[in-house]
């Protein structure tokens, strides 16, 4: 059965990179029916915390990338880390070296002067000795000096390495505890993972834990290495780019659906496709046609993105939405809102469900003041009577429906022989307190009577008082 996990250490946020990585991994193994396992490698205790494991799991919750197995800790595995490094020095495949700091940094300085990679030089390999009180050992693993490693990439192609260029490398510090590459190959193995889907930042590490792997017997499984993401300037994505964690979408009013489309396109396509439901996802997905080269983030597109999700869901999830996100800002609203029709306005308009709730603020409550270049332009002296005339007939208006009050605003503009722009965008200033809104008659329509007759009269009062 195919296997894949996702295996984030928990050292910061789980950023985009890492969700991307998590959402291939998790969909190659619903592609092929396998299992997807979540992992967390949490060794590295000084850099490790809480609040990152919470976030991991928080996002994954978030995409819906839901997993069959874990969350494993690695911490909580240190006894299979110790057979296993026990295994190796029983079967000669690994050794205690005793070489001190000092003497690595010389040698290590040497081999700097000398223009030389910097590696170990094998000074402990052949001394056979064995833990005393004395000294501090580590654990080393014995890399094959010959012949070299080749594996083949899903997304990097074939990938060779002599064992000549690898060193012994460690796999238990002094204090006993394994290292990475150690704890990764163990992992990888008995959970039985049969494909590594990781940032290509590992893939250096690959020829090393295949090395390992063989040395335990394990069979290897197949690797796709996934290439970096880019922010807009062509350089590595980081918080400069607003790099955030992946919550952070969620807080900014991002869709799930929308961002895991987002996310799946960064580094894949399937034809010219753009929009892909996870359905869609799951049955064209494939290693193979990973891209070769980064891709770059790009906002734009994301909010692209967000808005052809915010046009298509049930409009019930938006509307839960929106107003989740006016509870959280302390905006008030009626129970009586129309929030199907308010939405239905302006979900063609925005990008972000944060976006939407900030745009119809003003239909609960009553702005500070006016924009003011907006107030300058339409709220003039000539605006004063059709304004008063537009407040006579809606005053007496029955039934607040935006065809009645399209015809009271067509009359006005008729008896004063003027345009839609004379007599509409003084009226869109009065009630929204800015120039840009939906149609006026449907804007005043989820305004309600009430606010919309009040608002007129601030602005006759306004346009009086200059
Ligand atoms: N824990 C590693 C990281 O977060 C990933 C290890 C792996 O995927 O093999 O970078």
């Amino acid at each position: 059965m195919i296997k894949t996990r996702f295996a984030p250490s928990p050292t910061g946020y789980l950023h985009l990179g890492g969700a991307r990585t998590a959402l291939f991994s998790w969909l190659y193994s619903k592609k092929m029916g396998g299992a997807f396992v979540l992992r967390i490698e949490d060794t590295d205790r000084e850099r490790s915390t809480e609040e990152s494991v919470q976030a991991i799991l928080d996002g994954m919750q978030w995409l819906n990338l839901d997993y069959d197995e874990g969350p494993y800790y690695q911490t909580e595995r240190f006894d299979r880390y110790t057979a296993a490094i026990q295994q190796l020095i029983d079967q000669g495949d690994a050794y205690y070296c005793s070489c001190t700091k000092q003497r690595l940094e010389a040698l290590r300085e040497a081999q700097m002067l000398a223009k030389q990679k910097p590696r170990y030089d094998g000074n402990c390999r052949e001394l056979g000795l064995r833990p005393d009180e004395k000294s501090e050992f580590v654990v080393r693993f014995k890399n094959p000096q010959q012949g070299e490693v080749t594996f083949s990439d899903h997304v990097k192609g074939t990938v060779s390495v002599n064992n000549s260029e690898l060193d012994d490398l460690i796999i238990a510090r002094s204090d006993g505890t394994p290292t990475y590459n150690l704890t990764v190959v163990v992992d990888d193995m008995e959970m039985k993972i049969t494909h590594v889907v990781r940032g290509d930042d590992h893939v250096n590490n690959t020829p090393r834990q295949i090395n390992i792997l063989k040395a335990l017997g394990a069979e290897c499984p197949e690797y796709a290495h996934l290439p970096m993401i880019l922010g807009d300037d062509g350089k590595r994505l980081s918080k400069r780019h607003g790099a955030v964690g992946i919550m952070q979408y969620c807080e900014d009013g991002y869709l799930p659906e929308a961002m895991l489309n987002y996310l799946v396109r960064l580094g894949w396509s399937h034809g010219d496709q753009e929009i892909f439901n996870t359905a869609e996802m799951i049955e064209h997905f494939s290693l193979d046609d990973i891209n070769k080269s980064a891709s770059s983030f790009n906002t734009e597109k994301l909010n692209w993105i967000n808005q052809q999700y915010l046009i298509s869901a049930p409009i019930d999830q938006i509307v839960g939405l929106v107003k989740q996100r006016l509870d959280k800002t302390g905006t008030g609203y009626g129970v009586e809102t129309d929030f199907q029709s308010i939405v239905e306005l302006y979900r063609q308009r925005v990008s972000t469900i944060n976006e939407l709730a900030d745009s119809i603020l003003y239909c609960f409550e009553d702005f500070k003041q006016y924009d003011e270049k907006a107030a300058k332009k339409a709220l003039r002296p000539v605006a004063l009577e059709p304004l008063q005339r537009l407040q006579d007939e809606f005053s007496d208006l029955k039934e607040w429906k935006s065809p009645a009050i399209h015809q009271i605003i067509e009359s006005v503009i008729q008896q004063f022989g003027l345009n839609m722009a004379k007599v509409g965008q003084p009226l869109r200033v009065a009630v929204t307190g800015g120039s840009f809104s939906p149609p006026i008659d449907d804007t005043v329509e989820i305004i309600g009577k009430a606010k919309t007759l009040a608002r007129i009269a601030r602005a006759i009062s306004y346009i009086s008082a200059k």
